[in-house]
């Protein structure tokens, strides 16, 4: 490299890269040093691997073994393991599986939290969403999504995908902050139809591809179809996907969405379209999709609490359609990923009247990990622990009164799991959470500035309005 000949531009740029690769881990700026270099995880009861290559049976299942990690990468999984100079994270009598995987949420949407809980989707988004929205600024969203982001930690997600909604650059800025201090693996999912293709890609440029954790995706909807149609090529142009809302509300179908994604091209983008919710689909629907190759996140809490209805899951599965499992932001009202997982099985027995239908506790634990990653394109990174991918796993502590005694550990996490029983989160290698608490010692301060712009924005909403509960 010569230097002589470069730029000034250039050599600033160079410099301020090597600070911050040298000084950060991308993730919040704390140093890299702030963990040893090697951790042992050791001896733990059960390990979930999701690699059947590894373990026994679909969830790759190893009983009494260690998990070896370096910085952000997992070296290797087996019996007995020597790490002399490693940090030893006890996992007796636990079990360790990959980190969850959150392929839908809104995190800014805590902000409003219980609001709007007798309304439908629609009623929702005109009565609570819309007129929050209007009145955001940087630090309501900076507050919502630290919030969320604190919440998804305790439950165990490690990645986690953040639909903007159409956000002017500020907000959005200040909500790839929030994610960026989190310490979590995100995407940003992000467009705004005001501004140009430039800077949507300065944007990604700027504030995604210098982060090792972060991944970018283009939003759209399907009732503006020239935004979509416009969103589609700058995606093939990205090499990202697009995601977009599909009938979630049974009225939606009179605007033909699905012909809004065929006309626009989005079908043509194969994996790289991310559909949520797509309940109310017709049988020709789901063919369509499944030959597509198009991906779908699955919010059944929500799509529960809003009325919307139930996905016709056993049928996308059939369909070879990959589904994964999101949150979906506010209208969840708790990012317990647990009750996510025993709901989406839950609807398909109660809908079908069938215990063995689709999805069963080996897919609903794959659904949130592997599979969500798989819907992302991440799965060559994240979704199992095998060696050579990256350290996003938790440990479940199952000595709890609503977890032990052992029968059956896969089925109780699914049936028996809540937040509280996640001991330790790593996210890329690094520590969120430890003993059953959350690292950093912000969780005071990001509850409180939570409390305050809620305040805020409910005082505006109604310059009557009593702040909290007094
Ligand atoms: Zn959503």
């Amino acid at each position: 490299m010569r230097i002589k000949s470069m730029p000034w531009v250039w050599i600033a740029a160079l410099a301020a890269f090597l600070l911050w690769t040298t000084t950060s881990n991308g993730a919040s700026g704390k140093p890299l040093s702030d963990g040893p270099a090697k951790t042992l995880i050791q001896n733990a009861a059960l390990i979930i691997t999701m690699d059947p290559a590894i373990g026994t049976g679909p969830l790759g299942t190893l009983s009494d073994a260690d998990l070896l990690m370096e910085r952000d990468t997992i070296l290797a999984i087996g019996k007995g393991l020597m790490a002399p100079e490693a940090t030893v994270v006890s996992a007796t009598g636990k079990i360790v599986l990959p980190g969850f995987v959150d392929i839908h949420n809104h995190l800014y949407q805590s902000i409003f939290r219980g609001g709007c809980t007798d309304d439908d989707v629609i009623g929702w988004m005109n009565k609570c969403n819309l007129p929050v929205r209007l009145r955001l600024e940087e630090a309501e969203i900076f507050a919502g999504v630290r919030l969320s982001t604190l919440d998804l930690i305790t439950t165990g997600v490690t990645t986690v995908v953040d639909w903007a909604h159409l956000f002017p650059q500020n907000l959005a800025r200040a909500n790839v902050q929030a994610l960026e201090e989190s310490g979590l693996r995100f995407v940003f999912a992000f467009s705004q139809p005001k501004e140009g293709w430039n800077t949507l890609q300065a944007f990604k440029a700027e504030l995604i591809d210098p982060n090792p954790l972060a991944t970018f995706q283009l939003t759209a909807g399907t009732k503006n179809t020239e935004h979509l149609a416009g969103m589609v090529l700058l995606a093939h142009e990205l090499n990202v996907k697009v995601n977009v809302h599909l009938l979630e509300h049974r009225n939606q179908r009179q605007d033909d969405p699905v012909g809004a994604l065929a006309r626009s091209g989005a079908l043509g983008l194969g994996a790289n379209l991310l559909l949520n919710h797509a309940i109310h689909l017709a049988d020709e629907d789901i063919t369509l999709l499944g030959k597509s190759g198009a991906r779908i996140a699955h919010s059944p809490l929500s799509n529960m609490r809003l009325a919307s209805g139930i996905i016709r899951l056993p049928e996308l599965h059939k369909e070879g359609v990959k589904v994964g499992l999101g949150l979906d932001g506010g209208t969840n009202d708790t990012s317990d990923v647990f009750a996510n997982m025993r709901t989406a099985i839950g609807l398909q027995r109660a809908k079908t009247l069938d215990a063995t239908t689709f999805p069963t506790v080996v897919d609903v634990l794959r659904m949130a990990t592997l599979g969500g990653a798989e819907v992302l394109g991440l799965e060559g990174e994240i979704g199992s622990l095998t060696p050579g991918k990256k350290a996003d796993l938790i440990i479940l502590d199952p000595h709890a009164v609503n977890f032990a005694p052992q029968w059956d550990w896969p089925s109780q996490i699914v049936f028996n799991g809540q937040p509280a029983n996640v001991e330790y989160v790593f996210a890329n290698g690094r520590k969120l959470k430890e003993k059953g608490r959350l690292v950093g010692g912000v969780e005071k301060e990001v509850i409180t500035a939570a409390e305050e712009a809620a305040t805020r924005i409910r005082r505006s909403l109604d310059p009557e309005a009593k702040p909290g509960l007094d």
